[in-house]
């Protein structure tokens, strides 16, 4: 059964959604007005959660993060197979377990306070909690590689003016970091992300996301 992430602004920090759920105590959101799967009304139906590792912004390490899902019962696509949808929390990225505040910390470190990556990690392992631990040099490459895909996804779609200076820039990831925290420093870079999936459509036309990609874009 093909399963579709959408991203959910949830309105409350990923600890406290994650204490509420654990305790049975989170209201569902209702879809019972759209369905983002065939766009009809009383079709979507929660379905449970998968759980899935998450690191908050804190450092603290969640190995079995409920992730809502729910179930289109296509009424308004008779043709089509069922289909489940998930409900992503807008500060996490698809198959990454390290959110996206998290992520931004550690480059925030590495290219504006213009620490050595050890001693951004260094920082990083004090505020974590023991399974965070491993989080490397490779770790970190990565995260500069899922920053740089999302400048060029920025870029194709031609979305956000204002950071055209940055683009093409050898240090457009530093540019990037510094603009989410210092010239636009009202939003979270999650917020940001969140801005770019709303901004295509968001689940009406199964908008990209800006940080990492969904299930429904993978081969
Ligand atoms: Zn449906």
């Amino acid at each position: 059964m093909p399963i579709i992430q959408i991203i959910h602004k949830f309105s409350i920090s990923l600890t406290k959604y994650y204490i509420k759920v654990k305790r049975r105590e989170y209201e569902i959101p209702d879809f019972s007005d759209y369905c983002p799967i065939c766009s009809s009304s009383n079709c979507a139906r929660f379905h449970g959660y998968y759980y899935r590792p998450v690191v908050t912004k804190e450092g603290m390490y969640y190995k079995d993060f409920p992730i809502m899902r729910y179930k289109c019962r296509n009424n308004g696509n008779k043709g089509l197979k069922h289909v489940t949808f998930s409900l992503l929390p807008h500060e996490l990225i698809p198959y990454v377990k390290y959110s996206v505040e998290f992520i931004f910390k550690i480059l925030f470190d590495i290219y504006v306070n213009d620490l050595s990556e050890k001693s951004a990690l260094d920082i990083i392992s004090q505020l974590c909690n023991e399974e965070v631990l491993s989080i490397g040099p490779v770790s970190v490459y990565n995260f500069k590689s899922l920053i740089l895909n999302s400048i060029d996804k920025l870029n194709i779609s031609g979305f956000y003016d204002e950071i055209k200076y940055l683009m093409n820039s050898p240090d457009r990831v530093k540019l990037f970091v510094l603009y989410l925290y210092e010239i636009h420093p009202v939003r979270a870079p999650s917020d940001y992300g969140y801005d770019f999936y709303k901004a295509h459509g968001f689940y009406k036309t199964n908008s990209p996301f800006l940080f990492g990609t969904p299930s429904q874009f993978r081969k």
